[in-house]
């Protein structure tokens, strides 16, 4: 039999297996505490555990520990993409992202994926096979620990420090204007929630239409270490999380665990592209965590030109789908658009999507596109951006952000993750 992996364990299953090897459920509380607290890379680390439990794990077991075959730094610093081994040779990308006061991590839940978003790169790859709860929990882990041991070997390089001059955010400010995000987001009515990250690495919410003063952005962008701790997880990396819904969620599960990894409900964030049964499965089971579907198009024409696999989950399904998520849970959803020059970003685009979520609550994420190699449309301007969030907020009250786009440069934004060869 293979040594089994503790990292696919809920803490649960972890007290029966100790107990189905012979040893006192006690132990496991302390196992528990240096898997994701001491984020120990091998049982020889440990300590607390007696020697004869730690003979046995040495045999038995193995702590998920993915290889870095390659890691690359976006040049601001803000960013690292891990090219990481899997068991059988497979790999996989995973992305840190650091923003001010909080660090995420963005996870892959499958090998390739099988949706064939038109404009993704994952999609381009197709797909190759579900990751497990433990390569998707070991993912979190190593960014833990890349945010650890950066941290140890130099505590003042835990987080870049900001250089204005280097950094293309800043660097792409409009003119100062008048409200703080804050005051914007308090005259659009307050969230009900608080921010979660939007598929690969919006979070940190520019509103374009009354664009924050440059002062504004560089509060938003770490000067200081932010510390060494994982503070967020977005299931936002290759693959669809509800195409693999049960070794997800246990990874959540897995991942919450308050003495553990300890992430709140607001701390992990689920994309999903419209699928359906997911949905409604995370309505009824009211799972912990934030919601965001990806819609890219208000009309089921458009959408299936940019998510194929609308065909099978139209767009009433999915909307249906939506609400009745939102109904169960108490929870706002939010909707991811990738703002294509000419495709989706016009005035009366935006007026559907207005239309289509009228009295739901929700939120809109507007995501520039990111360049890919498979797919030949272009990144709306920044004005367009503007106006359509002015349409949103104006003619229908939603709420809506403009992702920062971080990590181009090595290829680590929303859509851009895959693994060639
Ligand atoms: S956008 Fe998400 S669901 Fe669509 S192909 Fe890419 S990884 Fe899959």
């Amino acid at each position: 039999m293979p040594p089994l992996n503790l990292h696919e364990l809920t803490h649960e299953q972890l007290r029966v297996q100790l107990v189905r090897w012979g040893f006192s459920s006690v132990h496991t509380k302390v196992l528990w505490n240096q898997l994701y607290l001491g984020l120990a890379a091998s049982f020889a680390e440990m300590t607390g555990i007696p020697a004869r439990l730690q003979r046995h794990l040495e045999a038995h077991a193995t702590i998920g520990v993915p290889p870095t075959v390659r890691e690359t730094a976006s040049r601001d610093g803000f960013t690292h993409k891990y090219l990481l081994g899997l068991t059988d040779g497979r790999e996989v990308e995973t992305v840190l992202m650091r923003y001010s006061g909080r660090v995420t991590a963005c996870v892959s839940s499958q090998v390739g994926c099988a949706m064939g978003c038109v404009f993704c790169a994952t999609g381009q790859m197709g797909f190759t096979r579900h990751l497990t709860a433990g390569e998707i929990v070991s993912q979190a882990v190593h960014v833990a620990r890349a945010l650890r041991d950066s941290g140890a070997r130099n505590p003042d390089s835990a987080s870049p420090k900001l250089d204005p001059t280097r950094d293309p955010d800043a660097q792409a400010m409009p003119p100062p204007a008048s409200p703080t995000s804050h005051a914007i987001r308090d005259m659009l009515g307050k969230a009900p929630e608080a921010t979660a990250e939007s598929k690969c690495h919006l979070l940190d919410d520019i509103p374009p239409v009354a664009a924050p003063a440059k002062r504004q952005l560089l509060d938003d962008i770490p000067a200081e270490p932010v510390g060494g701790r994982l503070r967020n997880v977005v299931l936002m990396g290759m693959g669809e999380p509800l195409h693999n819904y049960d070794e997800v969620l246990r990874a959540v599960d897995i991942m919450r665990h308050p003495a553990g990894l300890s992430l709140g409900h607001e701390q992990i964030t689920l994309s999903t592209v419209g699928v359906v049964p997911g949905i409604l499965r995370l309505a009824a089971e009211k799972r912990p965590v934030h919601l965001a579907v990806s819609l890219h198009a208000a009309t089921q024409a458009g959408r299936v030109a940019l998510v194929p696999v609308a065909k099978k989950w139209p767009l009433d399904e999915l909307i249906a789908a939506c609400r009745t998520y939102s109904t169960a849970t108490g929870r706002r959803i939010f909707y991811e658009w990738t703002l294509i020059e000419g495709q989706n970003d016009s005035e009366a685009d935006a007026r559907a999507v207005g239309h289509l979520l009228k009295g739901l609550p929700a939120q809109v994420n507007l995501i520039p596109l990111n360049p890919t190699s498979g797919y030949a449309g272009a990144p709306s301007r920044s004005e367009a951006a503007k106006r359509f969030q002015r349409i949103l907020r104006d003619e229908f009250k939603l709420p809506s952000t403009v992702r920062q786009r971080r990590g181009i440069d090595i290829a680590a934004g929303c859509g851009q993750l895959a693994v060639v060869g």
